[in-house]
């Protein structure tokens, strides 16, 4: 008999990311990974080579500077917060604890990937909820669950498909799910959203002990290489997560980059104001082009191509530019593309491209 794994672990999908290369193709732009348009903010880059320098020592398992900074930055109680490899690190620390072999998890239909995958890690059933019109339906949500459901993540705005479910929903779920059910509101794109009653989470993991908000240095922020994510969550949650995190599961440099990025007082207002403009410019020039674009409150767009076949050609095209954006086959999409949000000259050269693939 060869060494085996519990069985639930060889239904999991190895995570495929965004792709970064096409062979014999020079320049490449990169829109695959929602990895925010200016690169990361040089007070962050400065202080990852100084860290350089410390790089025997081992870094504050506590994180208390960078828990510090992140609470002053958001108006949080450090002591509820708890910093993590990635927000991925903390979604799966949370289904991992929470989960498990007998429970079920329940997300939306077009929810981000890693819920399903860390949730059958984890030994979850997991109930995918159908959607309206590609957003989160949250009757839909509150009727899936039963006796066994112990977790109901929510990413808001949700990736890949842009949705923002307004905040009366969010509530309205909340409300409507049993005591004992985990909510996870992943506000990976938080930042990004421009609704006015808009709230990350902070207003829901304090009305209660049953909700947590996770979020990440890898999108507005431009550290995705570092690695970096917090959860804020009541304190009998942030106590789990302190029982079964590694003790030094964030490196230096990534605590530096995230202390100096937030010293970065307009970085966040720069980034959305671009993002604002382009997006707007982006879904004009697609829908000229006679695509169907989602509205999105991210910083990517759904594109719609209408068939697989001219999704995979447009793909092609794009790419045959150097241009790299997302297929989302895996997310039953076959017909659409995710695009990021570029730099000016990055997404004039993707209404550019597609519109040379229109005429083609
Ligand atoms: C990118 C993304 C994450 C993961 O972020 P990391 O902090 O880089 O692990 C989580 N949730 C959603 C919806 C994302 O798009």
């Amino acid at each position: 008999m060869p060494v085996m794994p519990r069985p639930s672990i060889l239904s999991v999908e190895p995570y495929v990311g965004g792709e970064s290369k096409v062979p014999g193709v020079n320049r490449i732009v990169k829109l695959s990974s929602n990895e925010g348009a200016f690169g990361p903010p040089p007070a962050a880059v400065q202080a990852i080579a100084e860290a350089a320098r410390e790089a025997h020592r081992y870094p504050d398992g506590g994180a208390t500077a960078l828990r510090d900074a992140i609470g002053r930055y958001h108006g949080l109680d450090p002591a509820r917060i708890v910093t993590g490899n990635g927000s991925d690190e903390l979604l799966a620390l949370l289904i991992l604890a929470y989960g498990g072999e007998g429970t079920e998890l329940v997300m939306s239909a077009h929810g981000f990937l890693m819920y399903e995958l860390t949730g059958r890690w984890a030994g979850c059933s997991i109930i995918k909820v159908p959607e309206k019109d590609l957003a989160a339906d949250v009757d839909g949500l509150i009727a899936a669950c039963g006796p066994r459901t112990r977790l109901v993540i929510l990413a808001n705005p949700n990736n890949p498909t842009g949705a923002l479910l307004p905040q009366s929903e969010v509530n309205r779920l909340r409300a409507g799910l049993r005591e004992d059910i985990l909510l996870i509101l992943d506000s990976a794109y938080a930042e990004y959203v421009e609704a006015p009653d808009y709230d990350p989470g902070q207003a829901l993991v304090d009305a209660g002990s049953n909700t947590v908000m996770t979020r990440t240095f890898s999108k507005v922020w431009g550290l995705g290489g570092m690695r970096l994510g917090w959860c804020y969550g009541p304190a009998a949650i942030i106590d789990v997560l302190n029982r079964v995190r590694g003790p030094f599961n964030v490196n230096a440099s990534a605590m530096a980059a995230g202390i100096a990025a937030l010293t970065d007082a307009d970085w966040v207002k720069k980034s959305v104001v671009h993002n604002s403009e382009w997006r707007a410019k982006m879904t004009q020039g697609l829908e000229k082009l006679g695509l169907k674009v989602h509205p999105s409150h991210g910083n990517f767009l759904l594109v719609d191509f209408g068939s697989a076949e001219r999704a995979k050609a447009a793909d092609a095209h794009l790419r045959s530019r150097g241009l790299i954006v997302r297929g989302v086959a895996v997310y039953a999409l076959p017909t659409c593309l995710r695009i990021t949000i570029g730099n000016a000259e990055e997404c004039v050269m993707v209404l550019d491209a597609l519109a040379e693939f229109r005429h083609a």
